[in-house]
């Protein structure tokens, strides 16, 4: 069987970016990679600029006397009138500092002597303080931002400030999720005696969601060959297909022969890890398919564990593994099991609580955690402080 170390491997090979696209800069590219580098095509600041409201001066008329008389008001977005020697000019931040001034003095740092006429009250004002001086952030023509930058809030306000409102970025992988069972219903539905209703086909369009992918919700289809075929076939229009339900080996396990039958290359069918070992992975040129086992713990670890990261890479994340960060038992624990585990639980800072859980199916305690945790094959009584790894999933 499989290692989870192997089948990441083995997944994440076959995942290349998606080819770069020119887009309109909007908050839909949150989170996208950038495919080019990007320059500035102005100086920023345009011109120099005072970074307090205040009074633009010339140093050197101050070392005479410590009180000047006020010429003129400059606000943002005015072209100030030049300084005239020995006076001071009012002026708010972000305003164009007047020509012949070389320091703005704060007003908390002067008082008003007569009409017109201000002093300084702190010490004298060092050349430059309150300026920024053109160009001084970037320079028109210099490289800002670098070709596999991922476009977060701030990359994109950095983007507007040059002007460019067309980008080519990575778009994001399109993911269709398709259900298998005879067993389901939809979510609106009240499902009757032995059926269960279609829970895994919105989380997974959730997860997806949150790997930054645009989802494709296709329900369900039922456990025949003729309906497998058919609605793969139309999932595989999309880049990635997600289908949860029918990998393992009962007598109505149809997915993987029909993916079979309709081009998909194994790669993976069957993981030691616990929830999750039916886990399949295929492709079909450059399509990725992924079929997850139908209990919901189980579903929801093979997309953390193997969807999240393949989708990341095709969206030319460079880091796309699951982040695992180390944490430590806040209780004694005892666990056994054949296969690694990843176990639901709470995280409080360093320290982790499995939470109780009934297994794969239980995703009621899934729903109440935050975390999971790893946990070596074995039968083992874990005492309070045991290091263990730990994967966040809370937002
Ligand atoms: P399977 O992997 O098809 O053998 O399903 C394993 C278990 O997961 C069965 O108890 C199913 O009823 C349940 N299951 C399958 N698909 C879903 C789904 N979409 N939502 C919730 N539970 C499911
Ligand atoms: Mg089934």
């Amino acid at each position: 069987m499989t290692t989870v170390d192997e089948a990441t491997r083995i997944i994440l090979e076959r995942c290349g970016e998606l080819p770069a696209q020119e887009s309109e800069l909007a908050p839909e590219q949150l989170g996208c990679v950038l495919a080019e580098d990007v320059t500035s095509d102005l100086d920023m600041p345009p011109f120099d600029k005072a970074l307090m409201d205040g009074y633009a001066v010339r140093v050197a008329d101050l070392a005479l006397h410590r009180s000047l008389p006020v010429s003129a008001t400059v606000t943002a977005g005015q072209i100030p009138p030049p300084l005239p020697p020995g006076h001071a000019i009012r002026i708010m931040t972000g305003a164009p500092i007047p020509a012949g001034a070389d320091a703005v003095i704060r007003v908390e740092d002067t008082v008003s002597v007569a009409e017109g006429m201000i002093q300084v009250a702190g010490p004298l004002p060092e050349a430059e303080q309150w300026i920024l001086r053109q160009g001084a952030e970037m320079r028109c023509g210099e490289k800002v931002l670098s070709a596999g930058s991922i476009i977060t809030p701030q990359v994109a306000g950095l983007l507007a400030a040059v002007g460019r409102t067309r980008v080519r970025i990575i778009p994001r992988p399109e993911v269709a999720v398709l259900s298998t069972g005879d067993e389901l219903v939809p979510p609106d539905a009240r499902p009757g005696p032995a059926q269960l209703r279609n829970s895994n086909g919105t989380m997974l369009a959730f997860q997806a969601r949150r790997a930054n992918a645009n989802v494709r919700f296709l329900g369900i289809v039922r456990d025949r060959r003729d309906e497998l075929l058919q609605r793969i076939e139309d999932a595989l229009r999309s880049d990635v297909v997600i289908l949860s339900g029918g990998v393992s080996v009962g007598q109505l396990d149809l997915v993987p022969q029909t993916l079979r039958d309709l081009g998909v290359i194994a790669h993976v069918h069957q993981v030691a890890m616990k929830p999750g070992k039916p886990f399949f992975f295929g492709t079909r040129g450059r399509q990725l398919v992924f079929g997850l086992p139908g209990n919901p713990v189980s579903s929801y670890c093979c997309f953390e564990l193997f969807v999240r990261p393949a989708l990341r890479a095709l969206a030319g994340r460079v880091r796309s593994g699951p982040s695992w960060s180390e944490g430590e038992l806040a209780d004694d624990f005892s666990h056994r099991s054949d296969r690694p585990t990843y176990h639901p639980a709470v995280r409080s800072g360093r320290k982790v609580r499995p939470v109780a859980w009934l297994g794969s199916p239980d995703l009621r305690a899934l729903a109440g955690a935050d975390a999971l945790v790893l946990l070596p094959p074995g039968t083992h009584s874990f005492p309070a402080g045991t290091v263990v790894s730990v994967l966040d999933i809370g937002d």
